[in-house]
């Protein structure tokens, strides 16, 4: 079908969720002039058939909505299994750092604050899709009843299936294929992010919270260990 093909061809597939119609015109403009393709919803009752009929590479996910908020929905959609993998950057007018925190605590792998420039939003997608990609050349890794298959962004214990998203999916593929070695927040930020990114030291605390609670009910949240003052690293002695 020549439109799959020129899908194919483009950059990527992205979903906007934002009801401001200025802002998603803007949005899809952006996206559209620098090669990629992408759907809109002014809401999540409108962004839900359009996740169920074809997964988008990503969202683009504005926080403040009318019905669901875009941080319960950035919730929900980590919490199913079909869309668990899909990376979401969150929008938002707040910029606090406790809404920040708030935000990736969701689910969110990034988090950008109105107003933004289209040149940091087009550099955040860009480094976001870079990473999840990278994560698919790799070969299956098995370390203590613990599985990490970079080609299906698949992590189970002991065959059971965990629902991780996608930064914390490349964070976990980093520990598991750099084991024993203690690494900063400034190398893991360069390693897991990418070394184009405009996120803090600190936005690896929030992550490495998160990647131990999803393996705190496994007792496999022990292995990345904090080393004081240093960083954290990852070992299963
Ligand atoms: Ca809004």
């Amino acid at each position: 079908m020549l439109f799959d093909t020129a899908v194919d061809q483009m950059k990527g597939n992205i979903l906007i969720i934002e009801d401001e119609a200025a802002i998603r015109e803007m949005l899809g403009y952006t996206l559209m002039k620098d090669g990629y393709f992408f759907r809109e919803a002014a809401d999540v009752e409108q962004a839900r058939p359009l996740i169920m009929d074809n997964k988008p590479d990503l969202v683009l996910l504005d926080w403040m909505l009318p019905g669901m908020s875009g941080l319960d929905y950035a919730r929900s959609l980590r919490n199913n299994p079909e869309t668990a993998g899909i990376p979401i950057i969150m929008l938002t007018a707040k910029g606090e750092e406790t809404d920040k925190v708030r935000g990736l605590d969701s689910g969110a792998d990034d988090y950008i604050t109105k107003p933004f420039s289209t040149r940091e939003l087009l550099a955040r997608i860009k480094a976001l899709l870079r990473r999840t990609l990278r994560d698919d050349q790799q070969g299956i890794i098995t370390v203590d009843g613990l599985t990490l298959d970079p080609a299906t962004h698949r992590v189970a214990v002991r065959n059971r299936d965990i629902r991780i998203s996608p930064t914390e999916f490349r964070l976990l593929h980093f520990f598991l294929t750099h084991p024993e070695r203690v690494y900063s927040r400034t190398q893991l930020l360069d390693q897991v992010w990418g070394q184009n990114v405009y996120v803090e030291d600190r936005t690896v605390d929030v992550h490495i919270r998160r990647l131990r609670k999803i393996l705190a009910p496994f007792d496999h949240d022990k292995f990345i260990q904090t080393v004081r003052s240093v960083g954290y690293r990852f070992s299963t002695h």
